[in-house]
């Protein structure tokens, strides 16, 4: 790795220089992890890859900790644990309906992440049902509408600028046949950081009749999200990228296409009644409410270290949070452009506002190759690839499918083509 020196100039502007801590102080793991380098020494390690996983908050260790000894199986047992674990799981329904600025009928529902959300969703859609995504969409919001039975997917070309991604879709519905339709799209890009116009985007669909759901797996985390306010249909998220442990989710949202699907798992809790019919087969009464999609033995925990993120984030505020993590940006935006080898991803253009989401391309490197001499020669871990936005990536580079891009390509010439990039990614500290 000695070879790869040239990435210290890319490296001095990821990390920005000694008087800016990149690693937010909010993401308190306990204290500096230090890795060994390969050029000798050893480094405080510098994870910069929120939009894959943010550290866990210390305060959310501490509400998970202070919670164990309540402990108990929830809705289902007379005794104090179960009351008190029941309570704290629907308390903590009732902080995210808060913190997503939810209207008093929609539901949310605990998942196990964003990827299970929009399965959900996809799920619960009414037959028939149209659903209009970008093609710059991250895999988990483009592919679950394929598999959904007797659905449509309509795939938009890229847009180039806000105005023509809000035009796109407005032409795409008044084009399309009646019937139900659906309108899916991110908050922020987890490739660019762009933000995108959710606002215009909901008035398109509501204009021509269709619902939308907001991938806010990497804008809630940077940026409040107001359903009633964006007026979106169903929001969804990850813990694990919202500062809480991997493995809890959630759906927001309407209640009536989740009320009228099938519930998205068979089994206990979701059910009102179970009965063995007289022609011997079994018939069930499902719930209406969340209960109907939420069957088995829920992720209390989960749940309940989510709530604690959305009440930490909250109480530091968001204005604050975002006034930060926008200096970051700027330093590191500034940093990369003073960097001639270095071409950093962009759809709606180099001004376009984003959240602390940067990739980039370095003239004559494989981007795998770069980020692990970032990590072997500088303790700064960063993600490389086609993260999981393979269009989008093909798009930005302009390249094509089939050519090698999330691993096994060769270093590009200087002046050839990189067949994937760089992300650094970080979230804001206090
Ligand atoms: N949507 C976006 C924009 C993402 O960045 C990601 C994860 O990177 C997902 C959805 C999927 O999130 P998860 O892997 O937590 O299901």
């Amino acid at each position: 790795f000695s070879a790869f020196s040239a990435s210290s100039a890319a490296a001095a502007a990821v990390s920005g220089g000694s008087d800016v801590e990149l690693r937010a102080p909010l993401a308190v793991l306990g204290g500096d992890v230090r890795v060994p380098l390969v050029t000798g020494g050893e480094v405080a390690y510098a994870a910069l890859d929120y939009a894959a996983s943010a550290p866990a908050l210390r305060r959310v260790w501490d509400d998970v900790a202070a919670y164990a000894p309540y402990y108990g199986s929830v809705h289902r047992g007379a005794g104090y644990l179960s009351q008190l674990s029941t309570d704290l799981f629907e308390q903590s329904r009732a902080t995210v309906a808060g913190f997503l600025g939810c209207r008093p009928d929609d539901q949310v529902l605990f998942t196990r992440s964003t990827t299970d959300s929009l399965n959900l969703l996809a799920a619960a859609l009414p037959a028939g049902t149209r659903v209009f995504v970008f093609e710059t969409e991250h895999h988990a919001a483009l592919l679950p509408w394929q598999r959904a039975e007797d659905a449509e997917v309509v795939c938009l070309a890229a847009p180039r600028t806000p105005e023509q991604a809000v035009a796109a879709l407005d032409v795409a519905l008044h084009g399309a046949p009646k019937g139900p339709k659906l309108v899916c799209v991110t908050g922020a890009s987890n490739v660019t950081g762009e933000l995108w116009p959710v606002r215009e985007l909901a008035a398109a669909a509501h204009r021509h009749g269709a619902r939308i759901v907001l991938d806010a797996a990497q804008l809630a985390p940077h940026h409040p999200v107001d359903v009633a306010d964006l007026d979106v249909d169903w929001v969804a998220f990850s813990g694990h990228k919202l500062y809480a442990p991997f493995g809890s989710g959630v759906l927001a949202g309407r209640p009536d296409w989740l009320r009228d699907a099938e519930p998205y798992l068979a089994g206990g809790g979701a059910t009102r009644t179970v009965t063995r019919g007289a022609d011997g087969r079994v018939d069930v009464q499902w719930h209406e409410g969340v209960a109907r999609h939420e069957a088995g033995s829920p992720n209390v925990i989960g749940a309940y270290a989510i709530a604690s993120a959305c009440r930490a984030l909250t109480e530091a505020g968001f204005d604050r949070l975002v006034e930060r993590e926008q200096a970051l940006l700027a330093r590191l935006t500034e940093g990369l452009a003073a960097i001639p080898q270095v071409r950093v991803l962009s759809l709606f253009g180099p001004d376009a506002p984003r959240v602390g989401v940067v990739s980039f391309v370095v003239d004559g490197w494989n981007s795998s190759h770069f980020a692990a001499a970032l990590s072997a020669e500088h303790g700064i871990g960063v993600r490389d690839g086609l993260f999981c936005a393979h269009p989008l990536v093909r798009v930005l580079l302009d390249s094509a499918p089939g050519e090698p891009g999330e691993c096994g390509a060769p270093d590009a010439e200087p002046g050839e083509r990189s067949l994937n990039a760089v992300r650094v990614s970080f979230g804001a500290g206090t």
